[in-house]
Parts: C-alpha cells; structure tokens; sequence
C-alpha cells in the first residue's frame, strides 16, 4: 500500500512538471525570424583623389565613380 502511494505521488509530479512545461511552451513565443543585418552601403571609390564614399552619394558616369562633380568634370 505504501508503494502505491509513493507512485501516485511520483506520478502526480510528472503530471505536475509536464503541465509545467506545457505552460512553459504556450508562453514562449515562436523564435522570431532575425533580420539579416541590413547590408553596409556599397562603397566606390572617386577615380581622381581615391576618396571611398558611398555609392549612393557617389557621382557617376556610368562605369566611373567620383565623389563630386568637380572631380567628374577633372576626368573628363
Ligand atoms: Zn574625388
């Protein structure tokens, strides 16, 4: 008789720590997606003084990157 109160008591903690586990999973949130670090603007560089900026502030001809208009101007 004893035995069986000491599985019903083991028992009724396995039942207790998967309940646990089970609140513990409804809790947790789904593991969100990370962003991919957004990418570091793509740098050029000016073919008359060398200067890297970003492409998107880089002046251009088309295949030549510079970093201001005078320098465009010097190229040409
Ligand atoms: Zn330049």
């Amino acid at each position: 008789m004893k035995l069986l109160v000491v599985f019903l008591v083991v028992l009724f903690g396995v039942w207790l720590w998967r309940q646990g586990r089970l609140a513990d999973r409804a809790d947790t949130k789904p593991p969100t997606p990370r962003k991919p670090p957004a990418l570091p603007n793509e740098m050029v560089r000016c073919a008359v003084c060398g200067l890297h900026l970003p492409a998107t502030e880089a002046v251009s001809n088309g295949r030549v990157s510079f970093c201001s208009v005078e320098h465009q101007r010097q190229a040409e």
